[in-house]
């Protein structure tokens, strides 16, 4: 069985993840300039053509930036989104079918993979995250938001592959001046991004629940979204590896660990088993 998933793009400059099946390959967020992501996928054998389903979490232009461009070069581009998403974005030249996903309306099925929504919480008129499944196997991507829910608890709990938010370290976020108040407070708000320890207290109820169930194999954890000003990619490492250590849980035992860079490299461009 092939499932994997490639981060194209990952933080405030840019987002966009692919997922492919044996049939089926959606992209996740068109957060970065339309000739990158040709190139990338070109890197990955494939073309803005192949793509069967777009999705798209919110409105804010480091997850959009593109769209409106590989839509028009695709020209029968299937597009998933939230109805406030859509009444935001309204028309884009050459989307076939745009799909309002919602509570209610949350699984959809694109050729060998399953697609299901929860929302998130931040502030954009109406984000969604997006877990993908195939054959039992689960990925979650989950950015963009403040808190992390009950609900969003129960859509990711049982994930394979966690692609989780862990934007910013507290105490860098709290001592900056990089930005007025208000936006700092934005960040660290409800409606803003998660931290690093919100990441690491999430991961830690993800794996519990995994042990409950008697998973033993370890969960893999890709951190995202990380910020360029109030965090660092070893930071994010490192908070999170040492909270969970504290509750007795260990790398390469109950998880693999790692931070995403923000940009691709052609270098490296190979699809991830899921
Ligand atoms: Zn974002
Ligand atoms: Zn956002």
């Amino acid at each position: 069985m092939n499932f994997s998933f490639c981060p194209l793009a990952s933080g405030s400059s840019g987002n966009a993840y692919l997922v492919r099946g044996d049939e089926g390959l959606i992209l996740i967020d068109a957060g970065i300039s339309c000739k990158k992501l040709c190139e990338y996928l070109e890197a990955l054998g494939c073309g803005i053509k192949d793509i069967d389903a777009t999705c798209i979490t919110h409105e804010h232009t480091d997850h959009i930036k593109s769209l409106a461009a590989i839509c028009k070069k695709h020209g029968r581009m299937s597009l998933l989104l939230s109805k406030g998403t859509d009444e935001y974005l309204e028309n884009i030249a050459g989307v076939e079918s745009r799909i309002l996903m919602d509570a209610e309306n949350c699984l959809q099925k694109v050729k060998d993979l399953q697609l299901q929504c929860f929302s998130l919480s931040h502030d954009a008129a109406e984000p969604i995250g997006f877990s993908v499944i195939k054959e039992g196997r689960k990925i979650s991507f989950v950015t963009d938001t403040g808190i992390i829910t009950n609900h969003i608890f129960d859509s990711i709990k049982d994930s394979d592959t966690l692609v989780i938010e862990a934007n910013y370290e507290e105490g860098i976020l709290n001592m900056s001046t990089r930005y007025p108040y208000s936006v700092i407070r934005r960040i660290g708000g409800s409606f803003g991004h998660l931290s690093n320890k919100d990441a690491a207290k999430t991961i830690l109820e993800v794996i519990r629940y995994r042990k409950t169930q008697g998973v033993l194999k370890p969960i893999k954890i890709y951190l995202a979204h990380i910020s360029r000003n109030h965090n660092t990619q070893v930071q994010a490492y490192m908070t999170v590896k040492n909270y969970l250590f504290e509750y007795d849980i260990h790398e390469e035992k109950d998880f693999f660990l790692n931070p995403l860079d923000r940009e691709f490299n052609l270098q490296e461009a190979i699809m991830i088993a899921i």
